[in-house]
């Protein structure tokens, strides 16, 4: 049997405080997923996805862009969500379109002020979320505090599934604790290297597996008919279960890292590709038509929908960032935008990625792309099928096109 393509699209966000580390985070999503071949650095003002000089100068991400990348065989479409307060109403869209995130916490200082309301905006939005704990490197980073803070101030039931090798400037890599494995990172280098939990790690980390163990077993009966029959939960089921608790939001993995060291990414992807929901995994999208509410399936065959979250003009024409919920959206297509009720013309369609884009001759339901011809089309804009039409957004105010050098 064929497996549908969408079970390994991954659509997701980067939720942070501001400095807490997003910006290095994607830089190195992106260097590790090959999208990039030169590590940007934040301080030098070449990191891929602050495009905007203002930004650049503010040190803020200001607003949304996506990109895909690759990791095992999975397409991330990385959705910048803005950090800064001010930007609440993109936020709040963005985090519409992603089906899962990456909460980003400085190891430092635990939980801040603005991660708690990005924190329960993704709540509102039933957003599935892995907790990053970055900065281990840092004077006085501490996990376990990072965490209390993280269960004291927002209230999941924190996962965690790493025990750090090391602390401080000596934080040299992970144990992953549902395989019981070591993942080291050398200096300088990008992959970890993989081995046996040193000696002096083992005892600590049989102690935390099985705390992992029954916060898992507690809350998925799955898990806990294995518990019950054997010593301990097998890898598989393990992940299997955090994975259902995840998708749920019954509970939180925790993994911890330093982005700028370049530690601790690697398991950060396979974690999102894990654990957090494909297009597939969420609930249907709801929109309205004539006042009646409206469900349609991620089914590349159904009626399309799509919602406009971000217009950017650039050098390449008038960019609007789409996100397909529903059927196809083809190249030449006519569209017709539920709010102007205005039939609009799709010109090109593009897989924006952080060094170019590539042409596709259409897009599908779960997939987020970028197309170039939309004229009136803005950021909240609903896109259908003429045939079939389908309001995602009650029309608002217009938001200005972003102009991007
Ligand atoms: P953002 O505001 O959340 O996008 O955060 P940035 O990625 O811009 O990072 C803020 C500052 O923290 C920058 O000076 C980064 O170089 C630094 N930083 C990011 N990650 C780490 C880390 O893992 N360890 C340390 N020590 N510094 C980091």
């Amino acid at each position: 049997m064929r497996t549908n393509p969408l079970t390994t699209v991954r659509n997701l966000g980067i939720l942070a405080h501001v400095d807490a580390g997003k910006t290095t985070v994607t830089e190195r999503i992106l260097y590790l997923t090959g999208t990039t071949h030169k590590r940007g650095e934040v301080h030098d003002g070449t990191t891929v996805t602050d495009f905007d000089p203002q930004e650049r100068d503010r040190g803020i991400t200001i607003f949304a862009a996506a990109v895909s990348c690759a990791w095992a065989g999975h397409r991330i479409n990385l959705i910048d969500t803005p950090g800064h307060v001010d930007f609440a109403d993109e936020v709040e869209r963005s985090l519409r379109v992603l089906d899962g995130a990456v909460a980003v916490f400085d190891a430092v200082a635990g939980v801040e002020p603005q991660s708690e309301s990005v924190w329960r905006q993704a709540d509102r939005h039933g957003v599935p979320r892995i907790a990053f704990v970055n900065k281990m490197d840092r004077a006085g980073a501490d996990l376990d505090a990072a965490v209390a803070s993280i269960r004291e101030r927002l209230h999941p039931v924190p996962l965690v599934v790493q025990l750090p090798i090391g602390t401080e400037d000596g934080f040299t890599g992970v144990v992953d604790l549902p395989r019981m494995r070591a993942l080291v990172w050398a200096d300088g280098a990008d992959a970890a290297e993989e081995g046996p939990v040193p000696g002096t790690l083992r005892e600590e980390a049989a102690r935390r597996r099985r705390v992992l163990e029954e916060a898992v077993a507690e809350r998925h009966p799955g898990a806990l008919e294995e518990f019950c029959d054997r010593e301990t939960l097998t890898a598989a089921t393990l992940t299997g279960a955090l994975r259902d608790l995840t998708r749920t939001g019954d509970g939180v993995v925790v993994l911890c890292g330093s982005a700028y060291r370049n530690r601790g990414v690697e398991p950060l992807l396979d974690a999102v590709v894990a654990y957090l929901p494909s297009p597939l995994d969420v609930p249907p999208v709801r929109g309205t038509h004539d006042g009646a509410e409206r469900e349609r399936p991620a089914d590349p065959a159904a009626p399309m929908a799509a919602l406009a979250f971000k217009v950017n003009a650039t050098p390449t024409g008038r960019l609007t960032y789409l996100r397909v919920y529903s059927g196809t959206i083809g190249k030449g297509d006519t569209v017709w935008d539920a709010g102007t009720r205005r039939t609009e013309r799709i010109g090109r369609i593009l897989r924006v990625r952080a060094d170019r884009h590539d042409p596709l001759e259409r897009a599908v339901a779960g997939d987020i792309v970028a197309v170039v011809g939309l004229k009136t089309a803005r950021a909240g804009s609903t896109l259908c099928a003429p045939g079939a039409p389908l309001l995602l957004e009650p029309p608002g105010v217009a938001e200005p096109v972003v102009h991007v050098a």
